[in-house]
């Protein structure tokens, strides 16, 4: 991930690091750089307009022109500014103090909610200590349930029994039960998702949402979506309030734009990274780690 958009700003500054004195059409070209970078790096074009805008309005307010070395403060500044747009801080989970915690699943068909689900269960039982229990809502898909079940299983994570016919509000209030009378830290629902986004898909989860209240709902989206993560993002954004994002498949080739994008166009942080398809494949997103592997 991000690989590309490092070689190519890494020589865009090795250009500007060279040269001691810059014009303000350096400053511009170095831009045109950075906009070129980030939109091939399937960074959504409103988004990149911002960043290239927040960028040469820091750049001007601290006179890098005038500056003793204009190159590293321009790479300062993009640096600075990526970390900032992609978040600041490494933001965790959401626990309550009043268990269960509620964690409700979003996403896409195939975006790796249900793998994501069974890898947050098995970090919050093991590094965590947590007493978790997960439930598949996904009464569409054929086997859905059954998947979570083994991937349960292999975890060593507590999922709800299944009942046939059962549909996704009462499995939900069924975990929720469960995880209050049985003394549950945590209770993961993973929901059903769709090849797209849907008004039938929104309108099942939503429904969802109002007889859980869910403390963190999570969207899951895959880092080589490129610029559909945006819509993405913002269609369940907009119809279900999301309060976080966990990026799938970072260990693939995916450009690192899809990871900028949704943070800038939800504003909720992203706090997690799916890197792989083995249960302990999960780690921390950290926008500092991730801007410098951007920037070299
Ligand atoms: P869902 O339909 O959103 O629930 O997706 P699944 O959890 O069933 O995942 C779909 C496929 O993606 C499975 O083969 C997973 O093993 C795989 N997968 C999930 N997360 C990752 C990841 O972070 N990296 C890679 N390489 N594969 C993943």
């Amino acid at each position: 991930m991000f690989e590309s958009l490092q070689e190519r700003l890494g020589d865009v500054f090795d250009k500007l690091r060279r040269r001691g004195a810059l014009s303000e059409e350096d400053v511009s070209a170095a831009l045109r750089e950075v906009r070129i970078a980030l939109l091939e790096a399937d960074v959504a074009l409103p988004v990149v307009k911002d960043f290239v805008e927040g960028v040469r309005e820091k750049a001007i307010g601290q006179e890098v022109l005038r500056s003793v070395t204009p190159g590293q403060m321009v790479i300062k500044i993009v640096n600075d500014h990526l970390v900032e747009t992609l978040g600041s801080e490494h933001s965790a989970l959401n626990l309550t103090t009043t268990p269960p915690t509620v964690i409700m699943m979003v996403g896409l068909q195939g975006s790796g909610k249900t793998t994501s689900c069974a890898k947050i269960a098995m970090r919050l039982t093991g590094k965590e200590k947590q007493k978790v229990l997960m439930a598949s809502l996904d009464v569409r898909r054929p086997a859905a349930q059954e998947q979570l079940r083994v991937l349960g299983e292999q975890a060593l994570v507590k999922t709800l029994n299944i009942v046939p016919g059962e549909q996704p509000v009462a499995i939900a209030k069924r975990a929720l039960q469960s995880g209050a009378l049985e003394g549950y830290d945590v209770v993961m629902l993973d929901t059903a998702g769709r090849l797209a986004i849907d008004e039938e898909l929104m309108a099942e989860v939503a429904a969802v949402r109002d007889a859980t209240k869910p403390h963190e709902t999570l969207l899951v989206a895959d880092a080589m979506t490129g610029q559909d993560a945006v819509n993405v993002a913002s269609a369940f954004q907009e119809k279900l309030g999301i309060t976080g994002i966990m990026l799938t498949r970072v260990d693939g080739d995916a450009r690192g734009g899809a990871a900028l994008s949704m943070r800038a166009v939800t504003g909720c942080p992203i706090k997690l990274l799916g890197s792989g398809e083995k249960l302990d494949a999960l780690e921390d997103f950290h926008p500092d780690r991730i801007a410098s592997r951007i920037l070299g």
